[in-house]
């Protein structure tokens, strides 16, 4: 039997409504919401990623201002910039583009966003919250990951859920998320090192929910899902043409009863999300206020 497809779109735009309707309600109060996007130095690959960002708020009703900095920004010289970012009051949502020059450390630079401002919900705080089961601003793409894996409307509730990556942004606050007691899933959570002993494998022939987020073309082969599973495929590679997922998505599907296509899967539920953080950042300083 052929899995069903967890299509991200019908999802995404739901969420996409939503957030525009939470914009105007805090407009009509006066309330104007600006996201501030930092990036430092031209790093070609992030062009792309900023015009999508300003499309999106554009969509939203929410204001969108680049800020660049040049390639040889000191760290110093950043963390002055995203603080002073913090302080002032227009500004109700903070993104560092990635990737940042050498000389610039993102985990450090992810400690200087204010907790409040954390749309990306990179922050130590932010991080910290979902350990503390008191979840706020959660990096969109694990959370695009839950929401597509809740969607099925399945149990999660004590199956074995196996989490491949253990990325900031995407592994380790996906599998915090599984972890909470409102999904209390079992978490198992691989990296490089349960690679290089060859147990990857094993650990997704048993995995009743499969997240996958190691940026591999395909690294996961469909013969190995354990029948049933649902597979939740967060990998965006680029081969020739093509993005293909970290699942073999042609083969998987035969086994899975669940499955993320890529593209078209995780990939707009994140967007509509970090969209869905801006309005809610812009809310939780109001609630401060
Ligand atoms: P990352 O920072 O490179 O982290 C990759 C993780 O996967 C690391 O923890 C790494 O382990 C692990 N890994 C790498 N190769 C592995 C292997 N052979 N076996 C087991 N584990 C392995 O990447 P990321 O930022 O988390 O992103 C992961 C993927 O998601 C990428 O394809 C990215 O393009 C995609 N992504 C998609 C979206 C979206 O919206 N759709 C958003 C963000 C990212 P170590 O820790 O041991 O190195």
């Amino acid at each position: 039997m052929s899995a069903k497809i967890l299509e991200g779109k019908p999802i995404a735009d739901k969420i996409k409504e939503e957030v525009k309707t939470g914009v105007e309600e805090l407009k009509s109060k006066g309330v104007s919401i600006t996201l501030a996007a930092v990036q430092v130095g031209e790093d070609p690959a992030s062009r792309a990623y900023i015009r999508s960002q300003r499309r999106r708020c554009e969509e939203v009703g929410i204001n969108y201002k680049l800020h660049q900095l040049p390639e040889t920004t000191s760290p110093d010289e950043l963390r002055e910039f995203i603080e002073r970012l913090n302080r002032d009051e227009a500004v109700t949502g903070i993104i560092l583009q990635m990737p940042l020059p050498k000389q610039i450390n993102p985990n450090e630079a992810f400690c200087w966003i204010d907790e409040l401002k954390d749309v990306e919900g990179v922050s130590p705080a932010s991080i910290g919250r979902i350990a503390f089961d008191m979840p706020r601003l959660v990096p969109p793409t694990a959370m695009a990951a839950i929401t597509l894996l809740e969607s099925t409307g399945e149990e999660i509730s004590g199956k074995e859920a196996v989490v491949i990556g253990r990325s900031t942004i995407v592994g380790k606050p996906a599998a915090l998320l599984l972890l909470q007691r409102k999904l209390s899933a079992t978490v198992t959570v691989c990296h490089t090192g349960t690679f290089k002993r060859g147990k990857i494998e094993e650990h997704v022939g048993r995995a009743e929910i499969l997240v996958v987020a190691a940026g591999r073309a395909e690294l996961i082969k469909g013969e190995w899902i354990r029948p049933g599973a649902i597979v939740i495929d967060v990998g965006m590679n680029r081969v020739g043409k093509k993005f293909v997922g970290d699942v073999e998505f042609e083969t998987a599907k035969e086994r899975a009863a669940y499955i993320t296509p890529v593209p078209g899967g995780v990939g707009p539920v994140t967007t509509s999300i970090l969209m869905r953080n801006v309005l809610e950042a812009a809310r939780w300083q109001m609630e401060l206020a």
